[in-house]
């Protein structure tokens, strides 16, 4: 397959990231004798898998079906995170009057130009990925093709036969469609396909109030777009802290997203121009009539066609590949690794995850992924950021749990950027500084959760980020306030009356 047929539109950009992950006349080499690994996929799990092997000496052949760099670079992190980009500059030029920035409401927006600036970085970004690369600095087999289990230690594609040591299924996911009627008929977006669009469209309806619904909901309404969400729950983010999506849930209502809460999507059809969606809400069906539906919900992963059973692998329709902590699959030869087999769904758990698999399958090393701390954040302003547990899971777990919370308005930083609408907050063991999870809401959470990470990867408590100077002014001091409010909550009246008597005694 030539990958130029589907990456939309045909612009030069577009070319020059076809050129590296998925080359026009690329010839499949002739397969070796016996591979030390086998990888299927070459999303972030795939490449880290084939790298990091090939780089520690190993003979490893990757196999794509379509385009080098999966999901992250193609159709998920990288192009989104590049139209937020787009989109928050033009929010802070609208809303500049406040720093002194005159004729913000005058200010145009170029939808086209966004959509270019993205295609031109993610074809800079996939110099990394390209096959060349691969093949020529890495001395990686690279086949270009849909990878299928023949037998327990054999792999075909397009023809040829790949025998390994050992293979790494990362195959990831993808956009499940839609399970309401109407949908296919009425046409809509998933992030395979929103990436590619050249007009913005006036009106869309986004299905789904997760983290790639929430962001790619604001990126829109603030390019232009009249956006409503819609979420069968009482809340936008439902996985996340309450107050952490309450204040996301305010940003949006200030960019103009219309929030349809409760609201079950039943089925869509078109109207003319328009798509129209059937909903049920308060027990009343309601119409929405958009121009686009972009569908934000449900992952299925991709394991078709993948000859699973060939090999004794055992699968779950709707989970992916089994597989046990140290992400071995039920045939002792075959490991997996990313979306493909893990419930937390990012490109930093498929790197995470990779490490393990060369670690385990080539070095027999006991790695388990059960040990990684894992943090995430969604990417709307502000960002939630979180890692580990949250209160309520805590205490479903019967661990007893203190909650303190830092407002981002008590940090200087964060008031001076006019960026205060926020808070850091940590969940601890009671009666120590053992760290049990955090969610930070601010401008740039993703940057800040790490320090907590660090932390809580480490072994180290609270009390450890409190002894560390953190430069004045950053935002980043929110969470050595934490570590401030946690010692206060040792002050307790005994302590302090023993503190008093030694003063008192010193002073003479
Ligand atoms: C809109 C969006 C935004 C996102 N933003 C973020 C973010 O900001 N941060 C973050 O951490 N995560 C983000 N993610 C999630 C992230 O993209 C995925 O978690 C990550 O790409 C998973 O990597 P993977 O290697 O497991 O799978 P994938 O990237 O899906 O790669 C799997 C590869 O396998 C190939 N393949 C499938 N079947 C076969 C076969 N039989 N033979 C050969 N090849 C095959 C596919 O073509 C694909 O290239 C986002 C996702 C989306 C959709």
């Amino acid at each position: 397959m030539d990958g130029s047929s589907i990456i939309f539109p045909e612009t030069e950009e577009n070319h020059a990231l076809v050129e590296n992950v998925h080359p026009g006349g690329w010839l499949n080499p002739e397969p070796a004798h016996c591979y030390n690994l086998v990888v299927i996929g070459a999303g972030t799990a795939g490449l880290v898998c084939a790298a990091g092997a090939a780089s520690l000496g190993a003979k490893v052949a990757l196999i794509e079906s379509h385009l080098l760099g999966g999901d992250c670079l193609n159709y998920g992190c990288v192009p989104s995170k590049g139209i937020i980009r787009s989109s928050r500059a033009i929010y802070e030029a609208r809303h500049g009057d406040d720093f002194g920035l005159t004729g913000g409401d005058g200010i145009g927006i170029d939808f086209a130009a966004a959509m270019a600036r993205m295609r031109r970085i993610r074809a800079g970004l996939s110099r990394h990925d390209s096959a060349r690369r691969f093949r020529d600095e890495l001395g990686v087999d690279v086949f270009f093709g849909s990878g299928s289990f023949t037998g327990v230690e054999t792999i075909g594609v397009e023809g040829k036969t790949l025998r390994f040591k050992r293979a790494v299924i990362c195959t990831g996911a993808r956009a499940a469609p839609p399970p309401f009627p109407g949908f296919a008929e009425a046409g809509y977006l998933t992030n395979e396909t929103v990436f590619s669009l050249t007009e913005l469209p006036r009106s869309l309806a986004v299905i789904g109030s997760g983290p790639i619904g929430c962001e790619l909901a604001q990126t829109f309404a603030r390019l232009g777009s009249r956006v409503t969400i819609l979420e069968r729950g009482s809340h936008i983010l439902p996985r996340e802290d309450r107050d952490a999506a309450d204040i996301v849930k305010n940003a949006f209502i200030r960019d103009g997203v219309q929030l349809a809460l409760d609201t079950k999507t039943i089925s869509a059809s078109r109207k003319g121009d328009k798509k129209v969606i059937i909903a049920e809400h308060g027990g009343k069906v309601i119409e929405i009539a958009v121009d686009e539906i972009l569908v934000g919900v449900g992952r299925a992963p991709n394991m078709e066609g993948l000859g699973l059973e060939a090999a004794g692998i055992a699968y779950d329709p709707q989970q992916g590949v089994k597989v046990d902590e140290l992400l071995r699959t039920s045939n002792p030869r075959v490991f997996a690794a990313g979306d493909i087999c893990f419930p937390y769904k990012f490109t930093h758990t498929a790197d995470a995850l990779a490490r393990i698999v060369i670690a385990n399958a080539l070095f027999m090393g006991r790695q388990k992924s059960s040990a990684l701390v894992v943090p995430w954040c969604t990417y709307t302003d502000p960002e939630v950021a979180h890692v580990g547990m949250y209160e309520q899971e805590a205490i479903d777990r019967g661990i007893p749990v203190v909650t303190l919370t830092v407002p981002l308005a008590d940090v200087d930083r964060a008031v001076l950027d006019g960026e205060s609408e926020g808070f850091a907050r940590v969940h601890l063991n009671k009666g120590s500084d053992r760290i049990l999870g955090a969610t930070i809401v601010a401008r740039h959470a993703g940057e800040m959760i790490s320090e907590v990470t660090l932390a809580m990867s480490s072994g180290l408590g609270l009390s450890a980020i409190g002894r560390t100077i953190h430069p004045y002014p950053t935002q980043a001091e929110a969470i050595k306030k934490l570590a401030d409010a946690y010692n206060r909550t040792r002050l307790t009246p005994f302590v302090q009356k023993i503190l008093a008597v030694w003063l008192k005694w010193r002073n003479g």
